[in-house]
């Protein structure tokens, strides 16, 4: 799903706050577009915000919706 999300353009380059660079731009939202470098441990806690509060926050459901409007 994360890089599902990266190949439609997550998160956006013109994004300016809950972003970080972390080998290349991620999320920093309660969202699968986080960065997740520390196996399993940030996987697991990832999965677990997933199922509880769904995939993508706002701000990346926005910026796909953008993606396919440019
Ligand atoms: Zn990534
Ligand atoms: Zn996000």
């Amino acid at each position: 799903m994360h890089e599902g999300g990266h190949m439609f353009g997550l998160p956006s380059n013109k994004r300016k706050e809950n972003v970080e660079e972390k080998l290349g731009g991620h999320c920093t939202n309660r969202c699968v577009m986080r960065q997740g470098l520390i196996v399993p441990d940030d996987w697991v806690r990832m999965t677990e915000d997933r199922i509880k509060y769904g995939p993508l926050c706002n701000q990346c459901v926005n910026e796909i919706y953008a993606f396919f409007r440019e």
